[in-house]
């Protein structure tokens, strides 16, 4: 069975463009429920730890350099399906080849500025939520 939570960062240059409201809108006109919220900037430890996964790869540095380049908003978001269902509201890593109507399509500038993050699996989904939120920020 599929798990009811995943996770999203609102990106840095989303935040300093005025997109909070219009993805939260987006958000919730697609079913979901904010069960966690906060606004905040990432520190290079912290950025590099949550996007170790990709380290070694050609964009790791100048992501990780944008990523702290401003504030961010970081969600607990919960549906039935979460992880599948955000993934299909976000679209494609590069907004260039996003669907219409997605988060990415609308709001992203390039692959790297890419408007939002959204968790890939459960298991990321529970250890980003985590790497956030205790459980006393988790309603
Ligand atoms: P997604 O965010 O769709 O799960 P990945 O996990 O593959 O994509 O990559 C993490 C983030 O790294 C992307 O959201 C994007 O900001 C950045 N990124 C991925 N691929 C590239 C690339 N080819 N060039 C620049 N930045 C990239
Ligand atoms: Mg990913």
């Amino acid at each position: 069975m599929n798990g009811n939570i995943t996770f999203t960062i609102i990106k840095p240059r989303a935040v300093e463009k005025g997109y909070i409201a219009p993805i939260l809108n987006m958000i919730h006109k697609a079913g979901f429920k904010i069960s966690a919220l906060k606004m905040l900037q990432l520190t290079q430890h912290e950025a590099e730890r949550f996007y170790a996964v990709h380290q070694g790869k050609i964009f790791y540095e100048k992501l990780i350099e944008f990523m702290i380049s401003g504030p961010i908003v970081v969600s607990i978001l919960k549906k039935e399906n979460a992880v599948e269902e955000y993934r299909k509201l976000i679209g494609n890593t590069d907004p260039e080849k996003a669907e219409e109507g997605t988060i990415r399509k609308l709001y992203a500038e390039s692959v790297r500025e890419n408007a939002v993050h959204g968790s890939d699996s459960d298991e990321t989904a529970a250890m980003e939520a985590c790497f956030f939120f205790s459980e006393a920020d988790r309603f």
